[in-house]
C-alpha cells in the first residue's frame, strides 16, 4: 500500500479507494471553466489533493501532482 511518513512520525497510508485521509479540491478559477453537466472522472483529473495526518492534523498539499514533493502545513497551537 502506498504510504508516506509524516513529520510527527505517523505513517500516512493512501492506497484505499476511497481514501479517508485524502481530500480533493479545485480552485474557483479552474472550476469556473467547467460548464454544464460534469463527467466525474474529468473533474477528478482537474482536482488537486491533500492528505491530513490523523495524529497531528498536518496537511500535506500536492499542489503540483504526486510527482512533486508535497507542501507541509502545520496547524497553529
Ligand atoms: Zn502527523
Amino acid at each position: 500500500m502506498p504510504k508516506m511518513l509524516c513529520s510527527c512520525g505517523n505513517i500516512l497510508r493512501f492506497g484505499d479507494i476511497p481514501c479517508k485521509i485524502q481530500y480533493n479540491f479545485i480552485s474557483d478559477v479552474d472550476y469556473d471553466k467547467v460548464q454544464g453537466l460534469v463527467d466525474s472522472e474529468e473533474l477528478y483529473i482537474q482536482m488537486k489533493m491533500f492528505f491530513v495526518c490523523e495524529e497531528c492534523k498536518r496537511l500535506w498539499f500536492f499542489w503540483d501532482g504526486f510527482d512533486k514533493p508535497p507542501q507541509e502545513y502545520v496547524p497553529s497551537k
